[in-house]
């Protein structure tokens, strides 16, 4: 805190805790060594963590204060917000006791009281939750040794606690208590059942408002009711957990998006192939996916004596591919392309609508090249990442590069020492030219090479995990690829995996709350339907339904007995881009009434000018 107040008071105003050589501390605790320092604030992860703590025991003051008696076991940060489990006794509380928890809070924060650390020795630490009846604590005692046990006070409230925590309650300026659960004491359900309310806090009010509003709409753009509503998926108990049926309207969708990634990767110079959903034990030791990842694989079939797996990822068959003719520096770099089906053993508690599944199609692709031409493909790669992004309207993305950490070569990382800090160089050289926001983590490289992680927003705010992309310079060597170079030769290919579409499951899963199911023409599953005012003018509408199928464009024509504003309604829920209304004015001039989804009526114009616009949206694949 010193050192933020020597720099500015506004700074140190926004301080929430320190780390120190890495690690996590309180802002107030006395530095005595040379280390390496960063302040956290609010935009740091840990920064936000360590707020989100305190808030916990804030809650726990609130909690204690109201319900005086309660016992609490623990009290962690999670991805967005906070939770404590609490033993309330006989008490249980409802929606309306979080209201008023969440208004002790407020009158707590404003106290502005510091959280202050005191190391404490065993034997006075549990005294202390002896006299106070807290066998929670007391349990949690029993896994500390002397000499590491630390106290921390706020106001009233004092809890067991490693820290770090924020300087002080006063920072903590809205709060929302967002649900009640229940939560087994250690997740054991021989145990007894503790009550976890679960919170979110920011520091300032704007920022909590934005945040409500997110999850209102969120819960709105759900992809598992809008899938639903819009027979994009369904699940069926008889197929099996985690295995998504496509109806028509979602392999219309699937279609598309194949379509744009086949065009795209044929004009980058990508080959197509297709390989089978299975593989003999053998390859899958040669990959080296067993018995490593055997967890997460279906268990093996046995036919002949033989072992086979489903697939897990589709590289080993296309090394097969590539190892199948002799290659030379002219065949590369060797890109093949194929949308895989893979198949995943997901434990069932982790599976989530198409976010989490158990068969998903993969828009993979591997590029066998060599050292020199490794910078290029990787920017090609990159380049295919943006266009797509525009594509989809997607404004806010990063790319998380992941790199090796150089003491653990040999083990953690494949000894390669040069090609991990050439390839990483090249990596972070074209991911600066090319102006992509990207951040670097050490140390969590694959073990083969270089990874980059792509995470994408909502148009509501919200992150999702599209992609990652591999730099591999080990399995060449596994399955003993290679060509032959200029000088005659042989030599081990460089191999970069790669998947800007993600897979199928989850990136349908994100355009659905992205667009809100409101589809751009060119993926919108209906594209046009036509809604006659009357029975009369069936049969007009009958030849404008045939020359919008002629122009490739998907139309239907709603036949049902309605009044036309129920007609209307009923599209507009249904999220089709375009209504074509026609009655006598339409049918006698020729025309149809333009309304477009979400916008009203535009107007009215001549059939064949009307699909002209609408295949040029279509062929541009624009978002209108
Ligand atoms: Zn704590
Ligand atoms: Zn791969």
């Amino acid at each position: 805190m010193d050192v933020a107040k020597s720099i500015s008071e506004g700074l140190a105003r926004k301080v929430l805790a320190a780390s120190i050589n890495g690690e996590v501390w309180d802002a107030s605790r006395p530095i005595n060594d040379n280390v390496s320092l960063k302040l956290l604030t609010w935009d740091d992860t840990d920064g936000k963590s360590t707020f989100w703590h305190s808030s916990a025991h804030l809650m726990a003051e609130a909690v204690q204060s109201t319900f005086p008696g309660a016992k609490f076991w623990v009290g962690p940060a999670i991805d967005k917000g906070f939770y404590y489990d609490i033993d309330l006794g006989d008490t249980k509380i409802s929606d309306d006791d979080l209201a008023s928890l969440e208004k002790k809070m407020n009158e707590l924060s404003k106290q502005n009281n510091a959280y202050t650390r005191k190391a404490i020795p065993k034997a006075e630490a549990i005294q202390y939750f002896t006299e106070k009846g807290d066998e929670y604590k007391l349990d949690l005692l029993g896994n500390l040794t002397d000499g590491e046990i630390t106290f921390y006070t706020q106001g009233s409230f004092t809890d067991l606690c490693r820290g770090p925590h924020i300087p002080h309650t006063g920072l903590i300026k809205a709060i929302k208590l967002t649900s009640i659960a229940g939560a087994y004491w250690k997740g054991d359900e021989k145990n007894k059942q503790l009550t976890r309310i679960y919170g979110v806090t920011f520091p300032n009010q704007k920022e909590l408002d934005e945040y409500l509003l997110m999850l209102e709409e969120a819960k709105k753009r759900d992809h598992r009711k809008l899938g639903k509503e819009l027979s994009i998926f369904t699940m069926d108990d008889d197929v099996g957990q985690g295995l998504p049926l496509w109806m028509p309207n979602g392999t219309i969708i699937i279609e598309e998006l194949e379509k744009l990634a086949k065009e795209t990767e044929n004009a980058a110079g990508y080959k197509r192939v297709v390989t089978p959903h299975i593989a003999k034990e053998s390859m899958y030791l040669t990959s080296g996916h067993l018995p490593y990842y055997a967890d997460s694989m279906f268990p093996p079939m046995e036919l002949d004596g033989t072992k086979y797996y489903l697939k897990a990822m589709n590289c080993p068959h296309h090394h097969k591919i590539f190892d199948a003719e002799q290659k030379s520096y002219k065949d590369l770099p060797y890109r093949i392309a194929e949308y895989g089906t893979c198949y995943r053993y997901e434990q069932s508690g982790e599976l989530f609508g198409l976010m989490r599944v158990r068969c998903l199609h993969m828009n993979d692709a591997h590029i066998y090249c060599s050292k020199e031409q490794f910078a290029d493909e990787f920017r090609a790669v990159n380049d295919m990442y943006i266009k797509y992004f525009k594509i989809f309207g997607i404004d806010k993305y990063v790319m998380r590069l992941s790199l090796h950490e150089p003491s653990k070569l040999g083990q953690k990382y494949v000894n390669e020492p040069e090609l991990w800090k050439e390839t990483e160089a090249m990596v972070r050289s074209v991911l600066i030219e090319s102006n992509i926001p990207y951040i670097e983590v050490q140390d969590e490289a694959a073990f083969y090479g270089p990874k980059i992680d792509v995470q994408i927003w909502s148009a509501i705010g919200r992150e999702f995990t599209l992609a990652t992309n591999q730099v591999d310079f080990n399995s060449g060597n596994k399955f003993k690829l290679s060509y032959t170079n200029q000088h005659n030769t042989a030599e081990v290919p460089l191999i970069i995996h790669r998947a800007p579409l993600g897979t199928h499951e989850r990136f349908i899963g994100f355009l659905l709350e992205h667009y809100a199911g409101k589809f751009p023409a060119w993926l919108a599953p209906l594209q046009v339907k036509i809604l006659p005012i009357s029975d009369k003018f069936m049969d007009y509408a009958n030849t404008i339904l045939q020359t919008l199928k002629k122009s490739d464009i998907r139309a239907e024509i709603d036949d049902r007995q309605e009044k036309i504003g129920k007609k209307i309604r009923d599209t507009e829920m249904a999220r089709v881009p375009y209504m074509l209304v026609v009655g006598e004015k339409e049918m006698n001039e020729g025309l149809v009434s333009i309304r477009r989804q979400g916008k009203g009526d535009s107007g009215a114009k001549p059939v064949n000018e009307f699909i002209a616009d609408i295949s040029a949206e279509i062929k541009d694949r624009r978002e209108e």
